[in-house]
């Protein structure tokens, strides 16, 4: 367990850079110790649990595809 004064995360796994490139197509993820990542945007929405698509996918009416964010 950690100490209450401590974030209930890993700091060092927040990215210190996030840009949409491609037009909206992916999301680039830059940390601190220079790791980057490139994430198509699709994916993410396509994963998103956020309160909107759990409900649109509950009621059938979630996208089967996004082209870009
Ligand atoms: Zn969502």
């Amino acid at each position: 367990m950690s100490p209450p004064d401590q974030p209930p995360f890993d700091p060092e796994a927040v990215p210190t850079e996030a840009i949409v490139s491609r037009g909206g197509r992916d999301l680039r993820l830059t940390w601190a110790n220079g790791e980057a990542a490139v994430l198509p945007s699709e994916t993410l929405r396509l994963r998103c649990r956020c309160a909107w698509c759990t409900r649109d996918r509950i009621q059938g009416r979630f996208p089967e595809s996004f082209p870009a964010v």
